[in-house]
């Protein structure tokens, strides 16, 4: 039996950091998993320039709870949800995703944690684990499931490798040229007429 493992941002909602820097008019906050394949490094970045600028949780979850699900996503994962299960692996926050989580009927979401201290500010992460979408797979596929997965970058790639089926979606044209075993989607159609081959 078919699981489906699917990333978050980039692929049922837009990239949170473009819309954090956007409204908060930071443009070095733009830089994604989609940019730097380092995630810790990215992070640190991150929590650098909020420190500098003196952003505040409360101010990132404001620009969070604006942001809307990509066209067609909750559908999407409801026709998913209709053939098996799903499984939201991400590299989010809780803290950040649960106005996320809302508009698209609250799917399992495996993610990290934020650090926060006393007056709201943005003090450290904590990572599940290292390399955590790739044991979400891992495990799974000890408790005798097949696993497909779907994401649209670097930190998606060992995912979608130790996945039974990896696919891309909308990635960037490095992560392409990088990958070229990957399968790539553009649209909700093409995959799930690639899931489809599977699922149904
Ligand atoms: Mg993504």
């Amino acid at each position: 039996m078919y699981l489906v493992c699917a990333d978050l941002e980039g692929v049922f909602v837009p990239e949170v950091w473009i819309n954090v820097a956007e409204k908060t008019g930071i443009p070095e906050l733009r830089l994604t998993t989609r940019d730097i394949s380092d995630y810790d490094v990215l992070m640190k970045q991150r929590l650098k320039i909020l420190e500098e600028k003196g952003l505040k949780l409360k101010d990132i979850q404001d620009v969070i709870a604006t942001i809307k699900p990509l066209d067609g996503a909750v559908e999407f994962i409801n026709w998913i949800r209709e053939t098996t299960q799903l499984i939201v692996v991400s590299d989010t926050f809780s803290q950040f995703a649960e106005p996320l989580m809302k508009q698209l009927g609250r799917p399992t979401l495996f993610c990290h944690n934020l650090v926060i201290d006393e007056n709201n500010n943005i003090i450290d992460y904590k990572l599940r684990q290292k390399d955590p979408k790739k044991k979400v797979v891992q495990a799974l596929q000890s408790l005798q499931y097949k696993v497909i997965a779907f994401g649209d970058s670097y930190n998606d790639v060992t995912m979608l490798q130790q996945a039974n089926k990896g696919i891309l979606f909308r990635p960037p044209q490095n992560v392409i040229e990088e990958f070229p075993q990957l399968p790539v989607t553009n649209n909700y159609t093409e995959l799930k007429a690639l899931l489809e081959t599977h699922l149904c």
